[in-house]
């Protein structure tokens, strides 16, 4: 699909993302063909291809390219698999996603989000993308278990409700630690056991609900 924003997002691929390592062919296409612009607030569409995370609304931001690239290759995706987002936000994710595997469930506590996202995702055409409203902090229980769990809002430590919702050699990346600066990282099941890996520093909103900040 040709649009105004197609060199900016090829500029955006080469510098921020392959440049700095993340080189699978699958998802550097991925991010070529999603039009990160039309996530975004309309306001803000020339920044869309900029190196960071923008504003949407609801004291919430779409994830900076290059975090959003770094999670979605840390699941190792071939294309087969059922996967789960919490925090849909923009839907951005959740449209990567989609190039990447076949099914994706993506929960999203604010509703005016939830909906705006849904409506951006069906426009785009992408129907393996499934949008539940609700607390994502407690997985999404009625298609688990699933093949990858990516969690893009901090949690205070890593939900078992999740871990429990992977299936075997399955893995789970989320941002956790207090606000201000989380710990990115990435969890694998093995059978009944998992294994952790701290990845790098980043910077995310706090997850709410249950398992999040402030519990309830
Ligand atoms: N993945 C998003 C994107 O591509 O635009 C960015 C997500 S934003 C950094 C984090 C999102 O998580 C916000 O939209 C926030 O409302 C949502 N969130 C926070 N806690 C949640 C919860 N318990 N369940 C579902 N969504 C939650």
């Amino acid at each position: 699909m040709e649009d105004e924003y197609v060199l900016e997002r090829e500029r955006m691929v080469e510098e921020q993302i392959a440049a700095r390592g993340l080189r699978d062919p699958r998802l550097l296409a991925a991010f070529e063909s999603v039009p990160r612009h039309l996530f975004v607030p309309e306001d803000m569409r020339h920044l869309a291809y900029a190196d960071g995370p923008l504003p949407i609304g609801f004291g919430q931001t779409i994830s900076q390219p290059y975090i959003v690239a770094l999670m979605t290759d840390l699941l190792k995706l071939k294309g087969t698999e059922r996967v789960l987002e919490v925090g849909t936000g923009s839907g951005y994710q959740a449209a990567i996603l989609a190039h990447m595997a076949a099914e994706v469930h993506t929960v999203e506590i604010i509703p005016e989000l939830a909906a705006r996202a849904e409506k951006v995702l069906r426009e785009l055409g992408l129907e393996n993308v499934h949008c539940h409203l609700g607390d994502g902090s407690l997985g999404w229980d009625e298609a688990a278990p699933y093949d990858g769990i990516l969690v893009a809002a901090a949690a205070p430590d890593v939900p078992e409700t999740l871990l429990n919702q992977l299936s075997d050699g399955a893995r789970l990346v989320l941002p956790v630690g207090g606000r201000g600066f989380q710990e990115l990282e990435c969890w694998e099941r093995r059978g009944k056991k998992f294994k952790r890996r701290a990845i790098t520093p980043v910077a995310f909103v706090p997850l709410r609900g249950k398992h999040g900040w402030g519990g309830g």
